[in-house]
């Protein structure tokens, strides 16, 4: 009769070590974030035409990297930007990244844009 008991126990302090170790990283990580969202800011952008960055917490903590088309208003040309994996756990850290947009590829219009991303207090 002291076997099964032994189990119980041995398996029940097992798996509360392994709850706590999965949770704890990950989610005061993306408090940050949570509290005062992702700001994005795009350098040299068009008067007219702006292009826009959305990055959605979802992304930030599911943590794969995300190609984003940042077009936004502009009817001429686009951008992508892609943030790795490594940049959402640095971002979640409260890290502002600097990011370059991909280039236009339109002739006689190349160029890129700084991208800045930011889960800090605005000031
Ligand atoms: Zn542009």
């Amino acid at each position: 009769m002291r076997h099964p008991i032994l189990l119980v126990l041995v398996f029940a302090i097992t798996a509360s070590f392994a709850t706590a170790c999965g949770s704890s990283g990950t989610n005061e990580a993306s408090a940050l974030c949570a509290d005062n969202g992702v700001t994005t800011f795009i350098v040299d952008n068009h008067p007219n035409g702006a292009h826009t960055l959305d990055v959605a917490l979802a992304d930030v903590s599911a943590a794969v990297e995300v190609t984003y088309d940042i077009q936004g208003n502009n009817t001429g040309h686009g951008h992508t930007v892609t943030v790795t994996a490594d940049d959402f756990i640095a971002l979640a850290a409260g890290t502002v990244l600097t990011l370059e947009s991909s280039d236009t590829g339109a002739v006689g219009q190349d160029h890129t844009h700084p991208v800045t991303l930011s889960c800090s207090p605005q000031t």
